[in-house]
Protein backbone atom coordinates (compact mmCIF):
# COMPACT_ATOMS: atom_id res chain seq x y z
CA UNK A 1 0.00 0.00 0.00
CA UNK A 2 1.54 3.61 -1.26
CA UNK A 3 -0.13 5.64 1.28
CA UNK A 4 1.63 9.49 1.20
CA UNK A 5 1.16 10.46 4.65
CA UNK A 6 2.44 7.11 5.77
CA UNK A 7 5.37 7.62 3.61
CA UNK A 8 5.86 11.22 5.14
CA UNK A 9 5.13 10.06 8.65
CA UNK A 10 7.94 6.97 8.49
CA UNK A 11 10.97 9.92 7.05
CA UNK A 12 9.57 12.31 10.09
CA UNK A 13 13.06 13.36 11.31
CA UNK A 14 14.45 14.49 7.67
CA UNK A 15 10.62 16.40 6.45
CA UNK A 16 10.97 19.92 5.58
CA UNK A 17 9.47 22.70 7.63
CA UNK A 18 6.19 22.29 5.12
CA UNK A 19 5.54 19.09 6.22
CA UNK A 20 6.40 18.87 9.49
CA UNK A 21 4.62 22.18 11.41
CA UNK A 22 3.95 20.73 14.55
CA UNK A 23 4.39 17.08 15.95
CA UNK A 24 3.36 14.86 18.90
CA UNK A 25 2.94 10.86 19.29
CA UNK A 26 -0.61 11.11 17.58
CA UNK A 27 -0.58 13.87 15.13
CA UNK A 28 1.70 15.57 12.31
CA UNK A 29 0.42 18.82 11.01
CA UNK A 30 1.27 19.60 7.22
CA UNK A 31 1.23 22.43 4.52
CA UNK A 32 -1.18 21.17 2.30
CA UNK A 33 0.91 20.41 -1.11
CA UNK A 34 -1.07 21.03 -4.04
CA UNK A 35 -3.03 24.69 -2.51
CA UNK A 36 -3.21 27.78 -3.69
CA UNK A 37 -4.04 29.70 -0.18
CA UNK A 38 -1.04 30.08 1.87
CA UNK A 39 -1.53 28.55 5.27
CA UNK A 40 -4.18 25.49 4.17
CA UNK A 41 -3.22 23.17 6.62
CA UNK A 42 -3.63 19.38 7.37
CA UNK A 43 -3.91 17.21 10.72
CA UNK A 44 -2.72 13.62 10.24
CA UNK A 45 -2.86 11.08 12.80
CA UNK A 46 0.96 9.44 12.87
CA UNK A 47 -0.58 5.74 12.22
CA UNK A 48 -2.44 4.58 8.93
CA UNK A 49 -6.57 5.20 9.71
CA UNK A 50 -8.57 6.20 7.56
CA UNK A 51 -12.08 6.66 9.33
CA UNK A 52 -12.46 8.91 12.21
CA UNK A 53 -14.03 6.14 14.13
CA UNK A 54 -10.84 4.04 14.29
CA UNK A 55 -9.07 7.00 16.41
CA UNK A 56 -8.29 6.00 20.06
CA UNK A 57 -10.10 8.57 22.66
CA UNK A 58 -5.92 9.49 23.15
CA UNK A 59 -5.97 10.74 19.68
CA UNK A 60 -9.39 12.07 19.60
CA UNK A 61 -8.17 14.46 22.46
CA UNK A 62 -5.26 15.65 20.53
CA UNK A 63 -7.76 16.25 17.03
CA UNK A 64 -9.67 18.46 19.06
CA UNK A 65 -6.72 20.16 20.94
CA UNK A 66 -4.50 20.57 17.40
CA UNK A 67 -7.29 21.98 15.59
CA UNK A 68 -8.20 24.48 18.13
CA UNK A 69 -4.42 25.51 18.60
CA UNK A 70 -3.80 26.04 15.05
CA UNK A 71 -7.02 27.99 14.79
CA UNK A 72 -5.09 30.11 16.75
CA UNK A 73 -1.47 30.13 15.21
CA UNK A 74 -3.27 30.85 12.06
CA UNK A 75 -5.17 33.90 13.44
CA UNK A 76 -2.07 35.23 14.67
CA UNK A 77 -0.19 34.23 12.08
CA UNK A 78 -2.31 34.97 8.51
CA UNK A 79 -4.96 37.67 9.98
CA UNK A 80 -7.61 35.19 9.24
CA UNK A 81 -11.02 36.38 10.57
CA UNK A 82 -11.93 32.21 11.10
CA UNK A 83 -11.19 28.99 10.52
CA UNK A 84 -12.16 25.70 8.94
CA UNK A 85 -12.11 22.21 9.68
CA UNK A 86 -12.99 19.35 7.27
CA UNK A 87 -12.24 16.15 6.93
CA UNK A 88 -13.55 13.44 3.93
CA UNK A 89 -10.20 11.77 2.92
CA UNK A 90 -12.12 10.39 -0.26
CA UNK A 91 -9.13 11.40 -3.01
CA UNK A 92 -7.71 8.30 -4.47
CA UNK A 93 -4.52 7.41 -2.50
CA UNK A 94 -5.07 10.22 0.11
CA UNK A 95 -7.85 7.50 2.07
CA UNK A 96 -5.53 8.27 5.32
CA UNK A 97 -7.44 10.19 7.96
CA UNK A 98 -6.21 14.40 7.23
CA UNK A 99 -8.54 17.21 8.63
CA UNK A 100 -8.27 20.01 6.73
CA UNK A 101 -7.54 23.37 8.95
CA UNK A 102 -7.95 26.42 6.23
CA UNK A 103 -7.50 29.97 7.03
CA UNK A 104 -10.44 31.79 5.71
CA UNK A 105 -9.23 35.20 5.04
CA UNK A 106 -11.02 38.35 5.84
CA UNK A 107 -10.92 39.37 1.78
CA UNK A 108 -11.88 35.52 0.76
CA UNK A 109 -14.38 35.92 -2.33
CA UNK A 110 -18.27 35.16 -1.16
CA UNK A 111 -18.53 32.36 -3.98
CA UNK A 112 -14.93 30.61 -2.29
CA UNK A 113 -16.95 30.59 1.17
CA UNK A 114 -17.91 27.75 2.99
CA UNK A 115 -17.06 24.05 0.88
CA UNK A 116 -16.22 26.91 -1.93
CA UNK A 117 -12.87 26.92 -0.64
CA UNK A 118 -12.11 23.64 -2.03
CA UNK A 119 -11.49 25.31 -5.39
CA UNK A 120 -8.06 26.34 -3.67
CA UNK A 121 -7.18 22.84 -3.49
CA UNK A 122 -5.66 20.82 -6.36
CA UNK A 123 -4.39 24.14 -7.80
CA UNK A 124 -2.68 24.30 -11.39
CA UNK A 125 1.02 23.72 -10.38
CA UNK A 126 1.73 27.42 -11.05
CA UNK A 127 -0.35 28.98 -8.81
CA UNK A 128 -0.01 26.94 -6.18
CA UNK A 129 2.11 28.23 -2.94
CA UNK A 130 5.64 27.95 -3.93
CA UNK A 131 7.65 25.41 -1.66
CA UNK A 132 10.18 28.17 -0.15
CA UNK A 133 6.76 30.50 0.54
CA UNK A 134 5.67 26.99 2.34
CA UNK A 135 8.32 26.49 4.35
CA UNK A 136 8.46 30.24 5.52
CA UNK A 137 5.13 30.18 6.27
CA UNK A 138 5.27 26.72 8.17
CA UNK A 139 8.15 28.23 10.55
CA UNK A 140 6.35 31.34 11.78
CA UNK A 141 3.52 28.44 12.47
CA UNK A 142 5.75 26.85 14.80
CA UNK A 143 7.31 29.80 16.38
CA UNK A 144 3.62 30.64 17.07
CA UNK A 145 2.66 27.19 18.06
CA UNK A 146 5.74 27.18 20.40
CA UNK A 147 5.31 30.77 21.46
CA UNK A 148 1.24 30.18 23.02
CA UNK A 149 1.01 29.44 26.64
CA UNK A 150 0.03 26.27 27.40
CA UNK A 151 -3.11 26.23 29.50
CA UNK A 152 -2.88 24.03 32.87
CA UNK A 153 -4.20 20.54 32.49
CA UNK A 154 -7.60 20.21 33.80
ZN1 LIG B 1 -1.37 6.12 5.74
Amino acid sequence: MDCYACRMNRTIDTLPPRELIAADPHWRVAHAMDTSLPGWLVLLPRRHVTALAELTDQEATGLGSWQVRLSRALTEVTGCAKTYAVQFAEAEGFAHVHVHVVPRMPDLAPALRGPGVFALLNAPTEERVPPQAMDALATRLTAALRSAAPEPEA
